[in-house]
């Protein structure tokens, strides 16, 4: 596939190969792009803004509308897509592909509330006569930079708001699943954007990165990916906006009164959702003791029910991981708990990218599967005793994106909510439960700002204000 830059869909000598991590097989190729590259998408995307900037409400939002028409119209070709450059099985897939038509038509529905509110000039002497209000304006070049986990929707969560916005977009997917980004703006090019509005370059972030985060052209980065990379790009992008949704190890408490069934089905989805290559992926379940052993029990023997394998087939419930380096990463760490205590419950064993879903208990605190984001199929189980123990421990990590509770306690619920330090808390169902539209983002390490298209919104627009010293009334 090409990237589009400069109104141009364009190739390089230099390629990448994109691979099906499941049998390594080669399913196209994308250009490498370098520093020429990088200066013709910052050039254009500064022409881009003069047209997207000066586009009506009305002509973001039906060209928006009509891209989700499209994707919808081909949902089954996006989802094979997905399945086949990433770790997703077609089952995921499919359910990708039908929340990205939901983030773009939301975005274009957003688009319509972009408002302003007047303002009480003379809530402060010296105020009197002035009358005026202020609008949301589009901030200019948005720079998206995208993982790999959520190959289309986590692009769209970022193009349809630039887009509903007035922004003009350079896109710089992961390097790994690039695919489905090209196809989403190949349709966002065919509902009618102006293509010099959106640029597509790809090649290795480490590379391309710096001249693309530093550049002062760019006046926001909307970055999604891991806090490494999330703390090199801060330390580079110099002053602009930045918006980071980052990695999380997201802890799930199940309480004495849970659904058990509920509990866990929620949970062992919530783990092993996209090989645990999610990063609201459940890591940590902090399990009541009274019902510790029934709960260990049915959650093992409901992960040994997983078949794991060619992501095509209908029955299959877990694909590879992203890479086979990955897969033997996530070996290493849990082979790290185990030298220090843990126990495998079911699991462990890997064959290339796939890893089998794996269960642990007694991981001690020291270990990466406790304390870091693992980002792969394993789970931790934790019993605890009181409520207040288990929130203290579910908040000791730096991260704090989205965290869960099961319990028929209102009081519990609500305590869970209060204290819970992060940006969601999900009652009754696990930390993998997002509405596309909803608030999403995290505290601490785990980013900066909130998308979900309203949200989005809000951080690539920019308040301009309109004030008039009418001295004559
Ligand atoms: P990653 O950080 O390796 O890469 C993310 C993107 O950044 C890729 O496009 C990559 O090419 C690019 N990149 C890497 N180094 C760069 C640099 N120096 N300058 C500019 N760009 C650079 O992440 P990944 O492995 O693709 O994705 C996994 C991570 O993403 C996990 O930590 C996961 O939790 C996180 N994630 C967060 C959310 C969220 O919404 N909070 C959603 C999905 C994934």
């Amino acid at each position: 596939m090409k990237m589009l830059l400069n109104s141009k869909w364009v190739d390089r000598d230099r390629k990448i190969e994109v691979c099906d991590p499941f049998d390594n097989s080669v399913i196209d190729t994308i250009p490498a792009s370098d520093e020429k590259d990088v200066e013709l998408a910052l050039d254009a995307a500064v022409r881009g803004f003069e047209i997207t900037k000066r586009m009506t409400v009305y002509d973001r939002a039906q060209i928006l509308y009509k891209t989700a028409q499209i994707i919808n119209d081909r949902l089954e070709e996006f989802a094979s897509i997905i399945a086949r450059e990433g770790s997703k099985t077609i089952n995921e897939a499919r359910k990708e592909a039908s929340r990205c038509v939901n983030t773009i038509a939301c975005s274009a529905e957003e688009a319509k509330r972009i408002l302003g509110e007047t303002i009480s000039w003379d809530s402060f002497p010296g105020g009197e006569k002035r009358k005026g209000f202020y609008y949301r304006f589009p901030i200019g070049v948005i720079l998206a930079i995208t993982p790999f986990n959520d190959p289309l929707n986590l692009v769209a969560h970022k193009l349809g708001p630039a887009i509903a916005a007035g922004n003009s977009v350079i896109l710089k997917p992961a390097t790994v699943t690039p695919l489905s980004a090209i196809k989403l703006v190949e349709a966002i090019v065919e509902a009618g954007f102006p293509p010099m509005g959106i640029q597509v370059i790809t090649g290795q972030g480490s590379k391309i990165g710096d001249p693309l985060v530093s550049d002062d052209r760019v006046r926001m980065i909307s970055f999604t990916g891991g806090v490494e990379a999330g703390k090199h790009i801060v330390s580079k992008a110099g002053i602009k906006k930045i918006g980071m949704e980052l990695g999380s190890n997201s802890p799930v408490i199940v309480w004495k009164d849970a659904d058990m069934q509920l509990a866990v089905e929620s949970c062992v989805s919530g783990a092993f959702w996209a090989a645990g290559q999610n990063c609201i992926g459940v890591q940590r379940l902090l399990v009541h003791k009274d019902i510790y052993d029934e709960f260990k029990t049915r959650f093992v023997e409901l992960t040994k029910t997983y078949k794991i394998g060619d992501k095509m087939k209908e029955e299959t419930n877990m694909g590879p991981m992203i890479t086979e380096t990955e897969a033997k990463r996530v070996e290493e760490w849990v082979n790290e708990a185990v030298s220090r205590g843990a126990t495998v419950l079911t699991g462990g064993g890997r064959s290339g990218a796939l890893y089998e879903p794996t269960v642990l208990e007694n991981v001690p605190d020291g270990v990466k599967l406790h304390y870091e984001e693992v980002f792969g199929p394993t789970v931790n189980l934790y019993p605890i005793d009181n409520l207040d123990d288990a929130i203290k421990e579910a908040n000791s990590l730096p991260y704090g994106l989205l965290a869960a509770i099961f319990t028929r306690d209102v009081e519990v619920a609500f305590k869970a909510a209060y204290e819970l330090d992060c940006g969601g808390v999900m009652i009754n169902d696990s930390t993998d439960y997002r509405l596309d539209s909803m608030p999403f983002g995290g505290v601490k390490y785990s980013g900066l700002g909130r998308e979900g298209l309203k949200f989005s919104l809000q951080e690539m627009t920019e308040p301009k204000v309109v004030c008039f010293n009418l001295p004559g009334i």
